[in-house]
C-alpha cells in the first residue's frame, strides 16, 4: 500500500524533527539483529521513501554506520532511531524512516515481516502478514562490486 501525503515525525526530545512530502511505501516489520540493537527494542517498523521526500526541519540526525553498507540515523541528544540509509550507490535514492518516529504512527500499518529467523521467542507475532528471512551474507555480497550475485539482491531489494 502507498500513502501519498505530508508526514511528520521527530525524536523523543524533539531535537531532530522531519517532513516527508512524498509517498511512505512498503511498511514492514524489521526482526534483525541490527535493528533490535539500533532500536533497543524486539523489533522495529520501517516504511521505503524517495530520499529527496525528506526533510528535515528542526536539527539533524547522527549517523552511525552499522555495517559497510548501512548507516543508521538516530537524534545525538535522546538516541530515538529514525532512519536507515543505504550508501551503496545503487541504493542512494532511498532511505527507510522508523515508523514509530512519525507523529501519526498508525496510519501506516506494516504489511510483511522481515528477519524472522531473528525474532525474539518470546515476542509473538500472530498476525498472517508474510514472513521473510534475512539473506546469509547479505553484506558481503553487497560489499563486493565484482559479486555475481549482487545484481540479484540489488534488484529484488530496490526500492519498489
Ligand atoms: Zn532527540
Ligand atoms: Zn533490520
Amino acid at each position: 500500500m502507498m500513502k501519498s501525503e505530508i508526514f511528520t515525525g521527530g525524536c523523543l526530545c524533539d531535537t531532530v524533527r522531519y517532513e516527508v512530502r512524498g509517498p511512505l511505501f512498503d511498511a514492514h516489520y524489521c526482526h534483525c539483529r541490527t535493528c533490535q540493537k539500533a532500536s533497543g527494542a524486539p523489533v522495529i517498523a520501517g516504511a521505503f521513501l524517495s530520499r529527496d521526500a525528506l526533510r528535515f526541519t528542526h536539527g539533524e540526525p547522527k549517523f552511525y554506520g552499522s555495517s559497510p553498507i548501512v548507516e543508521r540515523g538516530f537524534c545525538a541528544d535522546c538516541g530515538t532511531y529514525l532512519l536507515y540509509q543505504p550508501l551503496i550507490k545503487e541504493w542512494s535514492d532511498w532511505t527507510i524512516i522508523t515508523i514509530s518516529s512519525l507523529d501519526h504512527p498508525e496510519s501506516l500499518p506494516p504489511e510483511r515481516h522481515y528477519g524472522v529467523e531473528s525474532r525474539i521467542p518470546w515476542f509473538d507475532v500472530r498476525d498472517n502478514l508474510p514472513r521473510e528471512q534475512y539473506e546469509d551474507g547479505f553484506i558481503e555480497i553487497l560489499s563486493d562490486e565484482n559479486h555475481e550475485e549482487r545484481e540479484a539482491i540489488l534488484r529484488r531489494f530496490g526500492a519498489q
